[in-house]
């Protein structure tokens, strides 16, 4: 018989009933550490006190109105992402995947008001994942994630990730936009090189079409800059941001320069609960934090501290790991055990990891996350790689 909840997922055998900082507290009481943050949500960990704050300050005044009238929240919020990005316009989402449907509407949209209909084709690439909605699901193209679905929403043309030499030939009139994760999050912690970053963005200008960013997971001060497209200093035209900017309060938004956003005048889009009251709250509390330069400083130092520790993990047992790689506290261990034997040992040594495609597991800790913490999580992972080797 089907269980009460539609199994779509493969859950793993632990039930979370607390959470404080970087600890998960299991029902048997069992304490874990958290480096997977609930998939780069948790930015400031558990039960963080100001978000707490903002969440019951706010529950106790409004929890719902309407975009039918004004949000002052809304507007809070999106004045500090202006304020702290290349953005001059923001759209708040519940999610990830929402953001990713206004992105590409809001790209066909801008074409179509410049008289250029037919500009609708968005270029995206192998591995990467942009949510599980019909845009979704289309623009990644995977056969795992669109096999069964029927049409899928046609305009999407796929490259292979790493392909330079396939992009100029994609490129022609009908393209209106090129859709891009600056860091692969799903598909195994894979950045995308600077360089290669702003390649991107002179082809965009040089042909006239717009540079669209999936900051879903790798935004939110996760690699060390509020936003991992700033270490290749360049700017895109539409940014999707989701996760970490609500701090676990499901929030997600769509960054545009006013330009890329002109086609999106009053009754083009809209959504009930995206930029509630509770959300905007948490959202702003989370910025007051991760916008500041001492705090994205600290997490390049502690950055730093937890991936050479897991260069000596690695090394410490090679018949285990192949390699890490990735941006700041969004770290990859490649393995050459299947990456989920590792994440299971991580459970029986209570931490928490998360697996991802190319056999790799993910470390997305808390920003927040502690110098003794980093040790004491490299000491689990370490007991965990001895299990498997053993
Ligand atoms: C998680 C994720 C999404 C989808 O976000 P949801 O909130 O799950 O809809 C989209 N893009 C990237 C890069 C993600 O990591």
């Amino acid at each position: 018989m089907i269980s009460s909840v539609l199994p779509t997922y493969n859950r793993a055998p632990l039930t979370f009933v607390k959470g404080e900082g970087t600890w998960l507290i299991e029902e048997d009481g069992r304490r874990f550490l958290d480096l997977g943050a609930g998939i780069a949500v948790n930015v400031l960990g558990h039960a963080h006190p100001a978000l707490t704050q903002a969440l019951t300050d706010q529950a106790n005044a409004l929890w719902h109105t309407s975009n039918l009238y004004n949000i002052p929240q809304q507007q809070t919020l999106a004045d500090k992402l202006v304020a702290a990005t290349f953005a001059d316009t923001v759209f708040f989402t519940n999610s990830g995947t929402e953001a990713c449907e206004l992105a590409v509407k809001m790209a066909r949209k801008y074409w179509f008001e410049k008289g250029q209909p037919d500009k609708t084709d968005i270029i995206t690439f192998s591995g990467s994942f942009h949510g599980r909605s019909s845009a979704g699901i289309a623009a990644a193209g995977s056969e795992k994630m669109t096999k069964g679905f029927g049409p899928l929403l046609p305009g999407f043309t796929h490259l292979e990730f790493g392909d330079h030499d396939a992009l100029d030939p994609a490129i022609t009139d009908k393209t209106a936009a090129i859709l891009i994760e600056p860091v692969q999050g799903e598909g195994g912690i894979i950045p995308v090189p600077d360089q290669c970053l702003k390649g991107l963005r002179d082809v965009c200008d040089e042909k006239g079409i717009l540079l669209i960013l999936d900051e879903v997971q790798c935004g939110v001060g996760r690699t060390g800059k509020l936003f991992a497209h700033e270490w290749a200093g360049i700017t895109p035209d539409i940014m999707m941001v989701a996760k970490g900017i609500g701090g676990g309060f499901p929030l997600g938004a769509v960054l545009a320069t006013e330009e890329a956003a002109s086609g999106m005048t009053a009754g083009t889009h809209g959504s009930t609960y995206g930029g509630n009251p509770l959300g905007c709250s948490v959202g702003s509390a989370v910025m007051d934090i991760v916008s500041e330069p001492d705090f994205l400083a600290d997490v390049n130092r502690k950055a730093g501290t937890l991936r050479q520790k897991l260069e000596g993990l690695v090394a410490a047992h090679p018949d285990v790991f192949e390699s890490v790689r990735g941006s700041g506290l969004m770290l990859g261990i490649k393995c050459k055990v299947p990456c989920g034997d590792v994440v299971n040992a991580g459970y029986a040594n209570d931490v928490i990891t998360v697996p991802a495609a190319d056999n790799t597991v993910r470390l997305l800790p808390p920003l927040s996350i502690s110098d003794e913490e980093i040790g004491e999580a490299v000491a689990r992972l370490d007991n965990a790689a001895a299990s498997l080797a053993a």
